[in-house]
């Protein structure tokens, strides 16, 4: 099928698709005409339940009047102005509103807001800020950065040097890099419900890997807290906390990537109040703005941005920032989204429903090729063997069927992840697993 099955619909033939089998799916299309709250609508009228809160982003759910109106008003006021050498009201009041949910709190002070207009460019961002700092402090030799294995950062070209999924490096160049291992070990932590406890010793990758490259190259290590795409890897008991005192002990400033847990995902505004590990740097992204308008922003400590305020007071700082930077109407939208955190209570609301979800998830123990179920906060993942001789089949198969009846997940590989919006009521949360249950029970 190279056309929707509607009067006066589009090719499909034009938009090259992201992270796509464009071919397949331009076979057999699955579109998406609206969404409201739980739910999207696809263009044959059936309602499809949000599983995965569009792609982690829209965590106070769909079509927000609020955010609609917060748009079309900054639209008919100020639709963009620069902020090089310029700014504009709206901007700075978001990042104040920022500065006062900041991850870690006030004592934390990671308060300095630098907007982008994504994750990837948040990731990027972090990394050139991190690099930027050593130099301005006198370790301009400090410029690799240790990231992990499995570990997603975006796209750009810090971000896959940093990150460890191999399908998103082999092709491309990279800046200098290394890469600790990653946390997943379901041989000893299979079921695991929240973190789990094998493991914390992987954090003494740092110190080999500062063995193996000197402390004084090393500017920055980045990890997610808990990873997401990569199917949802949790960090071990204690984990954080020793790549904290690791990276202080070799003046490496440490970097979570929180473009999927910032914003609620965990039951506390950020993953960092989640741990109590206070990083140097966070980047976020994505539920900022609810997914409404594409913004990221990166929270800098002040330790950070006053190392980089130096130097004669007319020179830039630092020679980084996207147009895009706070644009006002994507400010407008993430004011607008944070209210609703705020007045719904929704940076807490996954901590009131976690049990729950993790019984919901974990009654999937048992069904045929399920080998691991792990979950934290309002994120969950069920893992299963692949099928003989075709890595992520099954997982994909079960991904369509699901569809079909109405959920949408998310696969990578053989997991299926599972991250709805924070709005979901416990009997949503029933659908969920049911209609994934009888998919699992289906799937060949
Ligand atoms: N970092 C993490 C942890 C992510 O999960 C993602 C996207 O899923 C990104 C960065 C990249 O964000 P974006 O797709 O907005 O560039």
């Amino acid at each position: 099928m190279d056309q929707i099955s509607k009067p006066n619909s589009p090719s499909l033939e034009n938009f090259w698709m992201p992270f796509t089998a464009n071919r397949q799916f331009k076979a057999a299309p699955r579109l998406l005409a609206s969404a409201e709250g739980m739910y999207y609508t696809d263009i044959d009228g059936n309602k499809v339940l949000d599983g995965t809160a569009g792609l982690w982003c829209v965590n106070v759910g769909h079509g927000r009047e609020r955010i609609a109106q917060a748009v079309e008003r900054q639209l008919r006021t100020l639709d963009f102005a620069p902020t090089f050498q310029m700014g504009h009201p709206i901007a700075f009041e978001f990042a104040e509103k920022l500065a006062a949910i900041a991850p870690g709190g006030p004592a934390a002070k990671l308060d300095r807001v630098f907007f982008t207009g994504s994750g990837s460019e948040s990731v990027d961002t972090a990394l050139k800020i991190a690099i930027a700092y050593q130099r301005a402090i006198g370790q301009g030799t400090r410029s690799r950065i240790i990231g992990r294995e499995k570990g997603y950062h975006g796209v750009g070209f810090g971000g896959i040097s940093v990150g460890g999924l191999v399908n998103n490096r082999r092709v491309f160049p990279q800046i200098p890099a290394d890469h600790m291992r990653h946390t997943l070990n379901i041989e000893r932590n299979a079921f695991s419900k929240g973190l789990p406890q094998h493991g914390i010793e992987l954090a003494e990758d740092l110190e080999r890997l500062v063995a193996l490259h000197g402390a004084e190259t090393i500017a920055a290590v980045i990890v997610e807290p808990m990873s997401g795409s990569a199917g949802v890897i949790m960090p071990p008991k204690g984990y954080l906390e020793r790549l904290r005192a690791i990276a202080d002990k070799h003046g490496i400033l440490l970097i979570f990537d929180e473009v999927i847990t910032g914003f609620g995902r965990l039951g506390t505004p950020f993953a960092t109040d989640y741990f109590g590990v206070v990083p140097d740097l966070v980047t976020t992204a994505k539920g900022i703005t609810n997914g409404a308008i594409p913004m990221g922003a990166v929270f800098a400590s002040r330790k950070v941005y006053d190392g980089l305020m130096t130097g004669p007071e007319n020179q830039i700082e630092l020679f980084h920032g996207y147009t895009y930077s706070g644009h006002p109407v994507a400010c407008a939208a993430g004011i607008a989204t944070l209210e609703i955190y705020q007045e719904d209570g929704l940076l807490t609301r996954g901590a009131e429903l976690a049990e729950t979800w993790q019984d919901a998830l974990h009654s999937l123990k048992g069904l045929p090729n399920v080998i691991d179920i792990r979950n934290l906060g309002i994120v969950g993942a069920i893992e299963l063997a692949p099928r003989d001789g075709a890595p992520g089949a099954r997982a994909y198969d079960i991904f369509v069927d699901c569809f079909q009846k109405g959920l949408l997940i998310r696969v990578t590989g053989d997991v299926i992840a599972l991250s709805p919006p924070l709005i979901i009521e416990k009997d949503e949360i029933g659908k969920i697993v049911s209609i994934l249950g009888d998919a699992l029970k289906r799937a060949l």
